[in-house]
């Protein structure tokens, strides 16, 4: 990409509904380069004052739990009912093989060519679970566009839902029939982060052990955390394949968005999420200030080595960090 871009003629383009300048503009933010920084910094700037009257949620779960399946017909249902959506998929592996290792082409192919829906795989960087900055930023752009309805689909590792909830207003966990492990130890705490789980595959064979599953699921939603907004964990069956349970899923999730907007916990979230996200940054600056001085750099690489000998204590090489950066920078 080059970094002879004119920012505020890429900014019209993509808020004209440019969805070719869309994609450029989500390259952009993803790029490293410095100069294209600054250049996405600016984009991002003038995207503050869009329409951010959006729903942003993510669709979580294991392989083959049958997300971009469902991602397909809910798309369609959103399509159908006259809205749009921008689907932004994570994909775990693309840091590592440069593309999608799943094959982009055979997923979401209907979708693919519905001009009320924008898909775009992004790369996953080096953030744990596939969801990089680059993502949040991507949702910036793509309600800027105008989509009005943001879907990210990850793939569940633990880390990932975390992340994937601290850029949306909603995530959906979606599981298969006789998925009650998750119920113990710690995939529990990553149940409990979902704002709805649908068991999917409900239909054949599996019916039956479905609707336990729901039922088992329901039971432990009775002893969940509170959420700050308010709103119980719903439980539903669906199937992505014979498209049934769609629609009640659908408008759950519409419900769901219309309650958290006009409490206006949506905004007051959202803002949190900033701020949130700001502080994540702000600890690895002090990674990168480290990293970047030779010196501190230096000190730092012979105290890991010295706790790795067993010749000094984790405190006291913390310590002598510590101090040094005080003195370099001055601080009493
Ligand atoms: P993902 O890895 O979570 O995105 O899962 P996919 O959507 O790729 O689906 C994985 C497999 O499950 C595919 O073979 C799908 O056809 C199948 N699948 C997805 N949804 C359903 C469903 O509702 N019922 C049944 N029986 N199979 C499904």
């Amino acid at each position: 990409m080059s970094t002879d871009i004119n920012i505020q003629s890429l900014f019209d383009q993509v808020t004209s509904g440019d969805r070719v300048a869309l994609g450029r503009a989500i390259t952009l933010v993803e790029s490293k380069n410095l100069i294209h920084r600054s250049q996405a910094n600016q984009l991002l700037d003038l995207c503050l004052l869009t329409n951010s009257d959006t729903f942003r949620f993510a669709i979580s779960g294991a392989p083959g739990a049958g997300k971009s399946t469902l991602i397909e017909v809910l798309g369609k249902c959103i399509s159908d009912a006259g809205e749009t959506l921008a689907v932004l998929t994570v994909d775990p592996t693309s840091s590592i093989t440069g593309g999608s290792i799943l094959g982009d082409k055979t997923r979401m192919q209907s979708l693919s060519v519905n001009p009320n829906v924008f898909i775009r795989p992004t790369a996953a960087g080096n953030a744990l679970g596939g969801v990089s900055d680059a993502t949040r930023e991507a949702i910036v752009l793509c309600e800027a566009a105008g989509y009005q309805n943001i879907c990210i689909e990850t793939v569940g590792v633990g880390q990932s839902e975390v992340t994937a909830r601290s850029m949306t207003d909603f995530l959906l966990l979606l599981v298969m029939p006789g998925g009650g492990d998750d119920l113990q130890g710690i995939k529990r705490g990553i149940v409990e982060l979902a704002d709805a789980i649908a068991i999917n595959k409900t239909d054949g064979t599996q019916r039956e052990s479905a609707i336990t599953t729901r039922q088992n699921y329901m039971q432990a939603a009775h002893f969940f955390a509170h959420k700050e907004h308010g709103i119980k964990t719903q439980v539903v069956n669906c199937s992505a394949l014979e498209n049934s349970g769609i629609d009640a899923l659908w408008a759950l999730m519409q419900e769901f968005h219309s309650e958290i907007s006009k409490s206006g916990f949506i905004t007051k979230q959202r803002r949190k999420q900033d701020v949130t996200w700001l502080e994540g940054k702000v600890d690895l600056l002090v990674r990168d200030i480290i990293y970047s001085n030779s010196q501190l750099n230096n000190l730092y690489i012979s105290l890991k080595t010295e706790v790795q000998e067993h010749k000094l204590s984790v405190s006291s090489a913390y310590d002598h960090l510590k101090k040094e950066i005080h003195s370099k920078f001055e601080i009493l």
